[in-house]
């Protein structure tokens, strides 16, 4: 066993002293020049604490008591730092507060949907190994959660060879190890042309996988195409032992197939983690058409309907079992709703907090949903010689990203569904054109529609909570 500073504490050099200096609380204690031996070695040479002196071992001892010393099961190797500006480039307090990192591995696709809010295309850039290791080993060094979920993302994330991936997924839990962390590693696919290979080594890593599917009925109507390709896909990873994620986006191509959608989706492809997102008209699909309101609640009435017949043991979709679940716990028993793991379904989401989005070159942006909107870019991971303006910049760009289109949120204070509310997408409102929250009035047709349904929900509600008690973190 070894012993190693407490995360984003180091030793600092002060006249012929040192300080332990932590970036947050600043100077832990002083220690002369044997005591900062004695830490060193600590670090370094396994099981050393038995072998010290009664004197040097009783200094350790007080450090380990006091938390400034913790054990770890790999060495370490300090350099001592001059002054506090040394530390702060060390120790990255961008990431800090980090508990789900969006890392776009490529922003090459594959598919190109006509909806797609990024601009992905088959020239674009792949993130670099090196670049991903280093941003796991920034992130995991510095955030101050202990469990944390990275999200491989696109552009199309299976792009990448199979060789970086190894790389890749290895560097990740030699890191976890080395930090301490957890982290849960997901990866969202389009599912074309993904090698058997490459998602026996996806199962093997423990990865969790997730796909878009949103038409199986009528597949060349819908905005994506080559729905059978990635349904083939979804069936294959599912024999491999994969529990797949689907995300279906509801549009103008699929509104009316939404019940028969239901019902394939669980006769083909059984109790899968199943989210229906509303399409937002932004990015590649700047030009294509908005629902209304009442298209949107219609379509997420048809879903809440199935998942009434079915009591919740079927198909569950897992935007509108939250919601029910805060009905239940919030605004039947007058409660504040709880913040959500990830980020999203509150007024100040954690975009550009808890949550952050890595672009393949590095650029750093507060959700992945805002790509390429330099307005908002914070900063980059290999710029991180941070001064303060560096620092100001990227807290500044971030606190500006939940300052704009307050008036938005003007009723919400004294709107009746804000117990059950998720309030939008805060990146996709201020990327469209009309900077509409179109989540608002179909979000008070459902709270009437629960006020109205409450009995016959009970069930989808409890079926819901008692299946997923310990699965509910957040999933982009
Ligand atoms: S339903 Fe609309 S007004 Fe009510 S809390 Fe949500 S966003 Fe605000
Ligand atoms: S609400 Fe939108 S911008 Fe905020 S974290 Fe969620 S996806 Fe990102």
């Amino acid at each position: 066993m070894y012993y190693r500073l407490l995360n984003g504490a180091y030793v600092v050099r002060n006249d012929d002293k040192y300080v332990i200096h932590h970036v947050s609380y600043g100077d832990l204690c002083r220690i002369d020049e044997k005591a900062k031996e004695v830490v060193f070695r600590l670090a370094q040479e396994e099981g050393v604490l038995e072998k010290l002196s009664q004197e040097d071992k009783l200094m350790a001892q007080v450090l380990i008591e006091q938390n400034f010393l913790v054990s770890c099961r790999r060495p370490l190797s300090y350099k001592i730092l001059d002054n506090p500006d040394e530390l702060r480039k060390e120790y990255i307090v961008w990431f800090k507060d980090v508990t789900y990192l969006i890392v776009k591995v490529t922003n090459r696709c594959n598919l190109g949907c006509k909806y797609c809010h990024e601009n992905a295309n088959m020239d674009r850039e792949d993130m670099t190994l090196d670049l991903f290791c280093n941003l796991v080993n920034k992130v995991l060094k510095s955030t101050k959660h202990n469990k944390i979920s990275i999200l491989l993302f696109g552009g199309e994330p299976t792009l990448m060879p199979l060789e970086w991936y190894m790389e890749a997924l290895k560097h990740v839990r030699e890191a976890e190890e080395l930090f301490e962390k957890k982290v849960t590693i997901l990866l969202q696919s389009n599912f074309i042309k993904v090698s058997a290979e490459k998602l026996r080594l996806f199962r093997d890593a423990g990865i969790k996988l997730s796909t878009s599917i949103d038409n199986p009925i009528n597949p060349l109507s819908s905005y994506r195409p080559l729905a059978n390709e990635v349904i083939k896909t979804c069936i294959a990873a599912q024999n491999m032992g994969f529990e797949v994620g689907v995300i279906l986006t509801i549009n103008k191509t699929n509104i009316n197939d939404i019940s028969s959608i239901c019902h394939w989706m669980a006769d083909n492809l059984g109790k899968i983690r199943f989210k229906a997102n509303v399409m937002h008209p932004v990015g590649s699909g700047e030009t294509t058409v908005a629902l209304s309101s009442k298209e949107i609640f219609e379509a997420q009435k048809n879903i809440l309907t199935y998942m009434i017949k079915t009591e919740g043991r079927e198909l569950v979709e897992r935007n509108l079992a939250e919601e029910i679940v805060r009905f239940f716990e919030n605004h039947l028993q007058d409660k504040e709703p709880k913040k959500p793991a990830m980020g999203c379904c509150a007024k100040n989401c954690g975009a550009g907090k808890t949550l952050l989005s890595v672009e393949p070159n590095g650029d750093i942006y507060p959700c992945a949903r805002l790509s390429d909107d330099i307005e908002y870019l914070l900063g980059n991971v290999n710029n991180y010689g941070l001064d303060s303006s560096n620092v100001n910049n990227f807290f500044n760009r971030a606190n500006q990203f939940h300052n704009v289109n307050q008036e938005i949120w003007q009723k919400c204070q004294s709107c009746s569904a804000k117990t059950i509310c998720s309030y939008g997408c805060k990146a996709f409102i201020i990327r469209s054109k009309t900077k509409e929250n179109i989540e608002c009035k179909p979000t008070l047709l459902r709270f009437a529609f629960y006020q109205e349904n409450k009995d016959a929900l009970r069930k989808v509600y409890e079926t819901y909570v008692s299946q997923n008690r310990n699965k509910r973190e957040g999933s982009f």
